[in-house]
């Protein structure tokens, strides 16, 4: 019994790549689609846009991850094997992680299901109300019923080092670190739910929240971090929490030479914020004593689910499959291999 109380330690960390299908404006323009998904956990990238023949390329690269998804994938599929095998571990006491991270464009929303507008969509059927799917029907079974867990769920954002609370009109909260280490986001709204319908709510309300008074809202959304949590409590006390991460854009390059200032310290900012959370990850992984999680206030936020024995984590790395987008494609494979 003792082996299903806690993620095995091996098995903490999970990445797994995703591959969206060529866009409308990618097919219009010609844009080769570079990727394939030769067996389910490999992909490979054909740099070069001249096939030798039909199964041949002149240039190849090889990435090999936990689960690798084509373009035919669907939500479900991918959650199945990344959040999925998580979600357990926070009715005994874990603290569960899901991050997607790609460039803009790539897929991070969509996997989430963030873009959310109307309950008959097929975007409502994304990580956040599959995850909260399988958390009320385990809160019914006899086994965690007893625990008289309540749920509740937050969700807020940073962007530039700041963070603000999706529901309640992106206010703008003080992280605060205790004597113990402990981290409090001071203020932030903890919403009780009790079905999958109240946690859809909340993802509205956010997204709403996060894109209104935008002129364009991809152009916003990607520079910052969206957090949605699910919380479990028992007595009023925390029990378990799981974490759903909808990652800046990872791109740099051409915005960042013609930017103006403010491009610039948003990029800078993004960017340092990525490379705290890859080395708290791999601190996770190699199971170290430090976790340098002070380095970010992404990796602040979320340092529990860092540290300690119960945590486990999952990133699913997404990837457009186009020629134009080749650099910050191996760039996001690069670093999905970097903290596997
Ligand atoms: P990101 O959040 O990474 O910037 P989005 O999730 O907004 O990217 O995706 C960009 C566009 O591509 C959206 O219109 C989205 O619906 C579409 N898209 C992304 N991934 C897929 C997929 N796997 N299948 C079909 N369409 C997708
Ligand atoms: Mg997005």
């Amino acid at each position: 019994v003792s082996s299903l109380e806690e993620p095995r330690e091996d098995h903490r960390i999970c990445v797994c790549v995703r591959k969206r299908p060529l866009n409308q404006r990618e097919t219009t323009m010609k844009d080769p689609d570079i990727i394939t998904i030769p067996s389910d956990n490999v992909v490979m990238v054909h740099e070069s846009k001249q096939k030798v023949d039909l199964t041949r390329y002149l240039e190849n690269q090889t990435f090999c991850f936990d689960h690798a998804f084509d373009d035919t994938a669907s939500n479900e599929l991918v959650y199945q094997f990344t959040a999925r095998p998580l979600v357990e571990s926070i009715f005994r006491k874990g603290m569960a992680t899901c991050f997607a991270y790609g460039q803009t464009g790539s897929g991070k929303t969509h996997t989430m299901g963030g873009a959310f507008s109307g309950r008959d969509q097929d975007c409502s059927k994304g990580i956040y109300a599959l995850v909260a799917q399988d958390v009320f029907l385990l809160l019914r079974t006899t086994a965690y019923e007893k625990l008289d867990l309540k749920v509740y769920g937050t969700f807020f954002e940073i962007y530039g080092g700041k963070v603000y609370d999706l529901l309640n009109w992106k206010k703008k909260l003080q992280v605060l670190e205790d004597g113990n280490q402990q981290i409090q986001v001071v203020g932030l709204q903890e919403q009780e739910v009790c079905s999958v319908e109240d946690v859809l709510n909340l993802v509205e309300l956010g997204n709403s929240c996060r894109t209104s008074g935008q002129t364009s809202v991809n152009a916003y959304s990607s520079r910052s971090h969206a957090v949605f949590q699910i919380i479990l409590k028992s007595g009023g006390k925390l029990h378990g929490k799981f974490s759903l991460v909808d990652l800046a854009g990872n791109e740099r390059g051409a915005d960042t030479a013609k930017a103006n200032r403010k491009r610039q310290l948003e990029g800078a900012e993004i960017n340092k914020s990525l490379l705290a959370l890859k080395e708290c990850i791999r601190a996770l992984g190699q199971n170290k004593s430090h976790t340098p999680f002070r380095a970010s206030k992404l990796t602040q936020v979320l340092r529990d689910s860092f540290i300690g024995q119960n945590s486990s984590t999952c990133m699913i790395a997404t990837i457009s499959p186009g020629m134009a987008s080749c650099e910050n494609t191996l760039n996001t494979l690069r670093y999905a291999n970097r903290v596997k």
